[in-house]
């Protein structure tokens, strides 16, 4: 029997280890076509942050999966194991029980991720079946692409110029879903879910924005081409323009394929009209997988450990009232505030408000920024352990092909250039709405219209300064630790010759 490990790719087109499990099994025999499994791990959830929005996101379109395989004549089965540790006894159980002789699944990168693959694989072939893994959650598989030194690539710039000679070479084929079968299948799995769902407290205000499973999710792309992506790299940069996709839960969940974005988008830059768009929306995919590559080559980052180890050396200050301050967006400065309202009311956050809201944290409030990536995985329905890392990683400076440190938004320019209007600000923060379009980024200067809101809680002016030299105050300290690493070293070896 043929089984399919489903994990973030919930869905049955575009997906290459259900098209293998079906095709070979028809190879194989007259018999069942193929079965599914999805693990669900709470335990792992509350390890990883997961947030309530982004479960009540996967359960559902899991739900969704198990009626759609049933519909081709597949069973998908929802097994619960605690952590990613209890998965192997699980998974073994249930081959044995169901004479399970091919596993077919996608790769996964992130450090946890791998090792529970690891210990599946070891404990699966034992028992005698044969596994197979595919790359369908990336469009360049991580390892592909090397610099001329055969190291992994580190710079998004140069990454991408290979990546686009890749894809050049390489134009993914997007399976279409398997025919609707007459022999109806069960999804066995759904009291599980239902569970599971039952469990989460998730306010119904939050869960009624948004729209779970494969099909929403391809509703949305096409939406996406149709109406926006045309205008994508004017509007990309506009929190108050619905400019961009909204697929970020859609694509880390898996209820689509990156290979479908890519061919929508390539299709549409047939069209002269959308080419610029389109290349910039591609651009986007690009670095999703650009992160990808990371985490998989560099497992010190999902370790909690920033890609440049002298940043590691940073004194954070430890202020919990700022951080609370942060999180419930009252930090005195109304984008910043506006975006953490937005990032807890709906669970998504605007790519540019995340880069403004990270750096803020990092840079002006001087927290860890790992402080902000968890509240991020804890409220972002799109949370996505790679893009968040390397997002986070990239505004504090301290990850690949980061900012550089000395470059610090200013959250009040970022205000006037991205929401000149004050239409976003209004929205979230009402407490602004007696202040026009120009009063609106700097309320400090009108207190008396705005009696209800903070003054700011740092101020901008010193920041620049102060980080540079804590940055390079930690360089200075990491290089000496260098060299007498490499001194102690060197004299080690010199005294173990001389013993010799
Ligand atoms: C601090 C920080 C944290 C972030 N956390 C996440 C996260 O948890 N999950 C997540 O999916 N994205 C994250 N991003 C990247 C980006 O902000 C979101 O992908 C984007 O805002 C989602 O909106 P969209 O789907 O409309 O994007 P679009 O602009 O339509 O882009 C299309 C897709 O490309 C991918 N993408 C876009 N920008 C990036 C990027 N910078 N890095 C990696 N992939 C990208 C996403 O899958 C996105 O859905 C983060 C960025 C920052 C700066």
């Amino acid at each position: 029997m043929n089984l399919v490990w489903y994990r973030n790719d919930l869905r049955v087109a575009a997906h290459s280890p259900l098209q293998a499990a079906l095709s070979e099994s028809s190879e194989r025999s007259s018999g069942p076509r193929a079965l599914a499994v999805y693990c669900l791990c709470q335990g792992q959830w509350d390890r990883h942050q997961v947030a309530p929005l982004r479960r009540w996101y996967v359960l559902e379109s899991v739900r969704e999966l198990g009626e759609a395989l049933a519909r081709r004549g597949i069973d998908l089965h929802v097994l619960e194991a605690d952590t990613f540790a209890a998965v192997p006894e699980v998974l073994a159980r249930f081959a044995q029980e169901h004479g399970v002789t091919h596993l077919y699944c996608n790769r996964e990168y992130p450090l946890n991720e791998k090792q529970r693959d690891k210990a599946v694989a070891e404990r699966l072939r034992g028992q005698g079946v044969c596994l197979q893994g595919f790359d369908d959650g990336v469009l360049v598989p991580p390892a592909a692409l090397r610099t001329g030194k055969g190291t992994p690539y580190t710079v998004f710039g140069a990454y991408k110029k290979r990546w686009d000679v890749w894809m050049a070479d390489h134009h993914p084929v997007v399976t279409p879903a398997p025919p609707e079968s007459d022999h109806r299948g069960n999804f066995v799995g759904a009291a599980v879910v239902d569970r599971a769902l039952k469990s989460l407290s998730v306010p119904e205000a939050l869960t009624q924005q948004w729209q779970s499973g494969e099909e929403a999710a391809w509703q949305q792309l096409d939406q996406f081409v149709e109406q926006s992506l045309e205008g994508y790299r004017r509007q990309r940069d506009f929190p108050n323009i619905a400019g961009t996709s909204g697929l970020s839960a859609a694509l880390s969940a898996g209820t689509v394929s990156v290979a479908s974005c890519y061919r929508a988008a390539s299709q549409a830059m047939a069209d002269a009209g959308s080419r610029d768009g389109a290349a910039c929306w591609i651009g986007e995919l690009a670095w999703r997988d650009f992160y990808r590559q990371i985490m998989a080559q560099f497992p010190r980052v999902s370790r909690g450990q920033a890609f440049r180890p002298e940043t590691d050396l940073l004194q954070w200050d430890q202020d919990d009232e700022r951080f609370t301050a942060w999180c419930e967006g009252r930090t005195g400065y109304p984008l910043v505030d506006a975006a953490m309202r937005q990032l807890v009311a709906t669970g998504w956050m605007h790519n540019r408000l995340r880069m403004v809201t990270a750096m803020f944290l990092s840079k002006h409030l001087w927290l860890d920024w790992r402080r902000g990536e968890a509240f991020f995985m804890e409220h972002l329905m799109d949370g996505d352990f790679a893009a968040n890392n390397g997002g986070w990683q990239w505004s504090a400076s301290a990850g690949t092909d980061a900012v550089p440190y000395f470059r610090v938004f200013n959250p009040v320019r970022q205000s006037q250039r991205f929401d000149a209007q004050g239409r976003f600000i209004a929205r979230w923060v009402p407490e602004l709405n007696g202040l026009d379009s120009k009063q609106i980024h700097e309320p400090w200067k009108q207190p008396l219209l705005a009696p209800d809101y903070p003054p700011p809680i740092v101020p901008h002016a010193g920041v620049r300064e102060r980080v540079t030299t804590a940055f390079k105050a930690a360089k200075t300290q990491f290089d000496q630790a260098q060299s007498m690493g490499s001194a102690m070293e060197n004299n080690m070896g010199n005294s173990k010759k001389e013993k010799a």
